[in-house]
């Protein structure tokens, strides 16, 4: 497996390099949103600390942050009324991980409704809203 990649998108949003709308953020953990949302309110949940995905990670790092990824699921299913939540997450390209720092997806969804397909970029006025949506119920 390759060596984590210090400038890999995530690592600059965590050093504010490059613009992101952030939601909750703890001592190891950081929730932002996803610039290509498959669903309203589509977010991502990363550690402070470097690794590129499960197979690097530390237990330290996975209990940290899937103690966050519990407490987004939880705020994104009350802030869209959701009736339940998916959680994705990609380990190396084969995998289907195309940024390489830990992230898990956290997604409210509702009945009936699929996912929007990946790639296409989100509005920017909407993400900002959907993000306050979610920090009010923090
Ligand atoms: P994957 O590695 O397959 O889980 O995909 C990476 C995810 O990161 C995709 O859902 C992208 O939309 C998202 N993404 C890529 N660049 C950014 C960014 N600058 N800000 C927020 N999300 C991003």
């Amino acid at each position: 497996m390759a060596d984590y990649d210090p400038d890999n998108i995530f690592a600059k949003i965590l050093r504010e390099e490059i613009p992101s709308t952030r939601v909750f953020e703890d001592e190891e953990t950081l929730a932002f949103m996803d610039i290509m949302p498959r669903a309203d309110g589509h977010l991502l949940v990363i550690p402070k600390t470097p690794c590129r995905n499960v197979l690097d990670a530390t237990p330290e790092q996975l209990a940290a942050v899937m103690r966050t990824v519990q407490k987004m699921a939880h705020a994104v299913k009350t802030a869209f009324n959701a009736d339940g939540v998916t959680i994705q997450q990609f380990n190396e390209a084969a995998g289907g991980q195309e940024v390489f720092h830990l992230h898990f997806h956290v997604l409210p969804r509702h009945e009936g409704e699929s996912m929007r397909p990946p790639g296409s970029m989100g509005d920017f006025d909407l993400i900002a809203q959907h993000a306050e949506k979610i920090k009010s119920v923090l």
